[in-house]
């Protein structure tokens, strides 16, 4: 790929090695972020920054997530090739990457204008190709519902109950819940139509989900 050069692959492996230091275990995580070139999804003044472990800004006030972060809750979401995902939050676009790598049907969205027209002109350009929308999360998107796995990427006061709504049986929600100072990982799993059971996975920071849409 152009503007993707040894060094960089280079620097993508040590963070994966880290990552797995960290504790990701799931293969198919480490190497779909083995692939993805984190480094073009950032300005380029931040390219020293690109494959540490930490988040950093975007723009509009938001941030990449940090590849912990992108990997845990990409492990936690347990992608198979072919799932059908929604994203909420595209931000840079990075972790809807990281999902199509490992083989998802990606539907994303994004509540500010700037940052959807940004990731969905980027995105193809190197190779990726999700549904891309301008919308409201919290409402999810009824139009292309139910989906085998949902995933959440700011955090929540709580869990929307359109999300909850959009999944299929057997389905997962991987979502951020608390205040604006932390959030909690939570796997919710629907059992049935009208069970559903959820996990409890540790605290997290993340730019908070919004309601409404911004031009
Ligand atoms: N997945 C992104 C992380 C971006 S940070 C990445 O890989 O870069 C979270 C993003 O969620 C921000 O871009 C923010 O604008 C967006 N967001 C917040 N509330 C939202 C909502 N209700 N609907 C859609 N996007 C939302």
């Amino acid at each position: 790929m152009e503007n993707d050069d040894p060094r960089h692959q280079g620097m993508r492996k040590k963070l994966v090695e880290g990552l797995r230091i960290k504790g990701i275990r799931d293969e198919n995580v480490l190497s779909a972020i083995e692939k993805v070139p984190r480094h073009l999804f950032m300005e380029s003044s931040f390219l020293n920054f690109a494959y540490k472990d930490q988040a950093f800004p975007i723009g509009s006030g938001q941030t990449i997530s940090q590849p912990y972060t992108v990997a845990f809750q990409t492990q936690l979401l347990e992608v198979k090739k072919n799932d059908k995902i929604l994203e909420v939050g595209t931000g840079s676009g990075y972790q809807a990457a990281v999902l199509l790598e490992m083989g998802a049907r990606l539907y994303t969205i994004e509540r500010q204008k700037d940052l959807f027209l940004k990731a969905q002109s980027f995105l193809p350009e190197i190779g990726y190709h999700p549904a891309c929308f301008f919308g409201d999360g919290w409402l999810g998107l009824p139009g292309f519902a139910p989906f085998d796995k949902i995933l959440v990427t700011a955090g929540a006061p709580s869990v929307p109950a359109a999300l909850k709504e959009q999944l299929k049986t057997g389905g997962r929600l991987v979502i951020p819940v608390g205040n604006e100072n932390r959030q909690e990982m939570i796997v919710i799993i629907r059992i049935s139509e009208n069970e559903f059971k959820s996990e409890k996975h540790g605290g997290f920071i993340f730019v908070p989900l919004l309601k409404g849409t911004v031009n």
